[in-house]
């Protein structure tokens, strides 16, 4: 039988990821895939739109807003933080991506700049205020187990 993708399905993808000048930003290694629980906010909104009704073997092309992606680019997510609240400030760069935890989840944090004391971070994902270019193909879709859908997230 032929499943079609839906809530509290595992779905694994094959995906490259361009931006609007066809610059490829992401892409799944060759002969592997992304695995995902759909319905589950386990990939963006878009994509998972996209997705929705297709089953294994079909291929998919999405062109995806920031608002069904990683959301606007917002300029107060740019932050000056003393430099003394970084554990090895001495060895920050400009354009490093640190990664931390904050109440709200994982979050991650772009260098900006590096003055005396004060680094210029920028806490917006790296693909806010893109529109994204996805393509690829539907390798496997099964339904999920209990304990997956109660967990949230695949096996
Ligand atoms: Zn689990």
């Amino acid at each position: 039988m032929t499943m079609m993708i839906g809530p509290n399905c595992v779905v694994s993808i094959s995906y490259k990821l361009t931006n609007d000048q066809g610059e490829v930003l992401d892409a799944s290694p060759e002969g592997e895939t992304l695995t995902y629980l759909h319905g589950a906010a386990g990939i963006i909104p878009g994509l998972e739109k996209e997705l929705t009704g297709k089953t294994a073997g079909d291929d998919y092309k999405a062109v995806i807003t920031p608002e069904d992606g990683y959301g606007e680019y917002r300029p107060e997510l740019i932050q000056q933080v003393p430099s003394d609240q970084f554990p090895n400030a001495d060895q920050l760069q400009v354009g490093m991506q640190l990664t931390g935890q904050s109440e709200n989840g994982p979050i991650v944090a772009t260098v900006k700049d590096i003055a005396e004391n004060i680094v210029t971070v920028d806490l917006n994902h790296p693909l806010a205020g893109m529109t994204l270019h996805f393509e690829g193909s539907i390798a496997d879709v099964r339904e999920a187990t209990e304990e997956e859908i109660s967990h949230g997230h695949v096996h």
